[in-house]
């Protein structure tokens, strides 16, 4: 049994972490200030007495006593993340500083949920890991983009300096159940704008590509990561190369939810990426890795997710 700490927990992504490490038999503190998780998502894992929720802010140092850290606590979503810009820099930079600060006192491990934005709008596809990216650094998402990069920069750091055991995965679009149904990511968007029978709003013409990756085989990637040799800090693609245009996604989803939704076109946002897929070649070397669910398989599961949302009316 593993003492971890999971930042972010109450979010998309940290719930399925949670969950899965409580599964494996581990001890499991939660962290999170519900900027945009929720309660709801860990609330089956309150009875156990090996998961502690705890509301803290990762821009304010924190100390227990851990053997591991997965450092996710950030918005992920564009809305989210822009909402407030210098918050999300704060929260990057400072909680990635907490963080690391922690696991070097502590002698943890620690995990940096990275993101494909470091890479920006890329030039190079699909986009390896030696690519060093193309950001605008006063852009929309900058905030989020040099956050993140930042916090990439500090990881490497303390890893060279202070000899911390630190891992870095830049992670692809990412979907799945427990998405919130009003973050504005393109797959939640669609999917309840779908079942609801209301236009689905496709940005610009809709050419531009994403590469999804179901939450599952996200999760397997990231504990792999955690198991990886010390001297391997990454960073490293968890992602699915299937790519999509945004265009295609939409006529995937309404297909499959047998949805009257009609396609409108809405003005793209500025920075948009025009196209995004991971090499996953490393991934593929360092963890055996690579991911196994198809999108129409996810999709599938995805849909229903937010279906007994709208058929409880929690939607
Ligand atoms: P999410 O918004 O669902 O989860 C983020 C969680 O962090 C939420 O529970 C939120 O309340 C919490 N949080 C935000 N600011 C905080 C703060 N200052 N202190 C403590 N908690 C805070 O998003 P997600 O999709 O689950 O993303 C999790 C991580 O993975 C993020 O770091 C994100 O950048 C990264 N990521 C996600 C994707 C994706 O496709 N979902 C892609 C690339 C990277
Ligand atoms: N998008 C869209 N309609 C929506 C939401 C998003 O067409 O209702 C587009 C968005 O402009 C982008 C893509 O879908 O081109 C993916 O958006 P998301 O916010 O999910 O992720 P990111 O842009 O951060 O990869």
């Amino acid at each position: 049994m593993k003492r971890i700490l999971v930042t972010g927990g109450a979010g998309f992504i940290g719930s399925h972490l949670c969950e899965r490490l409580i599964k494996d038999g581990n001890d499991v503190i939660c962290m999170d200030n519900y900027f945009t998780g929720t309660k709801q998502n860990v609330v089956h894992l309150m009875d156990n007495p090996y998961f502690e929720l705890v509301r803290h802010d990762v821009c304010t140092p924190y100390f227990a006593e851990v053997e591991e850290i997965y450092n996710l606590a950030c918005p992920a979503s564009p809305i989210h993340y822009q909402y407030n810009g210098i918050k999300t820099v704060k929260t990057s930079i400072m909680g990635a500083l907490n963080m690391l600060g922690l696991a070097k006192r502590v002698k943890a491990k620690i995990l940096q949920a990275s993101t494909s934005e470091v890479y920006g709008d890329p030039l190079i596809h699909p986009q390896p890991e030696t690519y060093w990216g193309n950001v605008n650094c006063i852009g929309e998402r900058s905030c989020y983009d040099e956050g993140k990069r930042c916090a990439e920069t500090l990881c490497v750091n303390y890893h060279k300096q202070n000899g911390v055991r630190t891992k870095i995965i830049r992670i692809f679009n990412t979907y799945g159940p427990k998405m919130h149904p009003n973050d504005g990511r393109v797959v939640s968007n669609f999917i309840v704008q779908a079942l609801q029978n209301k236009d689905i709003t496709v940005a610009g013409d809709g050419m531009q590509t994403r590469s999804f990756q179901f939450i599952d085989d996200l999760i397997e990637g990231m504990i792999r990561m955690m198991d990886t040799e010390d001297s391997f800090y990454g960073p490293l693609n968890i992602g699915n190369p299937g790519e999509f245009t945004i265009l295609d996604l939409a006529k995937k989803i309404i297909e499959m939810t047998g949805s009257k939704s009609r396609i409108v076109f809405i003005p793209l946002p500025s920075d948009d990426p025009t196209q995004r897929k991971p090499d996953i070649s490393l991934a593929k070397q360092k963890l055996d890795w690579q991911p196994k669910i198809a999108l129409e398989e996810g999709l599938k599961k995805t849909i229903c997710y937010f279906d007994s949302l709208l058929q409880n009316q929690k939607i």
